[in-house]
């Protein structure tokens, strides 16, 4: 793929009060992107949240919400923070300017511009934006499995943990390990033991259901789930599903003491993060559980009660 192409697709989000503005942009840029225009900055947000742009253009001087404030409000909501803007406008002085990248603006292109440096700085921003967003992926996905990494489930962990204090409610995990993997391996090979890990976690995810619910691999053959505002009930319907659906796999497995198919144990944990306690407390009580599992003979789960604090 060429530089070129890499760039185009993107989605733009052209916000400008004088509509003539609206249209050189669009006639720049629209060949060759997905564009949305808004003439106020209220319109700006509410699209730019429904959206979820590439990129946006924003212009400074404005009646109402001006770039500036724009540009703040964008930065304090997590989902639209990381949208790269670039601010177009009248306003030439190294204050302006200045102003716009301390606002948390990419870079700055000033009126009357030229139509070839706008559509060159479109694409080099869009081609950073993808590439930032790749690695951010990356950076949050396990190579293997392709589901979540433990990184990106201690990120949400903390996340969760804070608004389910907020609300009052349950937070529930469920550590999940294959039993007598290592005898798998020796007895099927490495690459089998792969291919046994991909279909476990594929097979979890889909036991999921909600949305909120976080399937990482913890690390091995180790897997968790996080299940915000879930109680002990309903995580252990949730266990008793997971243990069910690997079963019906029915991956020969014929040194495992569990059972002839590959098998998992479970610990299933509960808190009410708003008494106290914190997200570690919560994978140690869901570990001891494991642990326990594995000592009353694998291929079940169990239950922990844990002290809150
Ligand atoms: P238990 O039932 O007590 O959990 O026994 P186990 O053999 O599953 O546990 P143990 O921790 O002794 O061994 C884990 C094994 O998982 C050893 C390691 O080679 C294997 N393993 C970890 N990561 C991978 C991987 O990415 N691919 C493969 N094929 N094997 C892996
Ligand atoms: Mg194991
Ligand atoms: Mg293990």
């Amino acid at each position: 793929m060429t530089w070129t192409d890499q760039a185009r697709n993107g989605r733009l989000l052209i916000v400008d009060d004088a509509m003539e503005n609206i249209q050189i942009l669009n006639h720049v840029l629209g060949g060759e992107h997905e564009v949305l225009f808004a003439m106020n900055g209220e319109k700006a947000l509410e699209l730019a949240h429904q959206h979820q742009p590439d990129l946006i253009l924003l212009d400074a001087v404005m009646p109402g919400m001006d770039g500036y404030e724009v540009c703040a409000a964008l930065r304090a909501s997590s989902d639209v923070r990381d949208i790269p803007i670039i601010f177009v406008t009248a306003l030439t002085t190294p204050e302006d300017e200045t102003r716009a990248l301390e606002a948390g603006a990419v870079d700055f292109i000033t009126k009357p511009f030229n139509v070839a440096v706008v559509r060159a700085r479109v694409r080099t921003h869009l081609t950073l934006k993808r590439q930032s967003d790749a690695m951010r992926e990356m950076s949050l996905t396990d190579a293997l499995t392709g589901v979540a990494n433990r990184r990106s489930f201690n990120e949400a962990i903390q996340n969760e943990w804070r608004r389910c204090a907020r609300s009052g409610t349950p937070l529930s995990v469920i550590m999940i390990d294959i039993d007598h993997f290592k005898l798998y391996n020796d007895a099927y090979g490495h690459q089998a033991g792969d291919a046994c890990l991909k279909q476990v976690a594929s097979t979890m995810l889909q036991c999921g259901g909600r949305s909120p619910d976080l399937l990482a691999r913890y690390g091995g053959e180790e897997f968790v789930i996080l299940l915000p505002q879930v109680d002990a009930p309903g995580a252990a319907t949730v266990a008793e599903r997971i243990l069910a659906s690997v079963r019906d796999l029915a991956i020969p497995h014929r040194m495992s003491s569990a059972g002839d198919t590959v098998t998992v144990s479970l610990g299933v944990a509960t808190l009410m993060p708003d008494q106290g306690g914190a997200p570690e407390t919560l994978v140690r009580c869901a570990d001891d559980a494991l642990y326990r599992a594995k000592n009353d003979g694998r291929n079940r789960f169990c239950v922990e009660g844990c002290d809150q604090v």
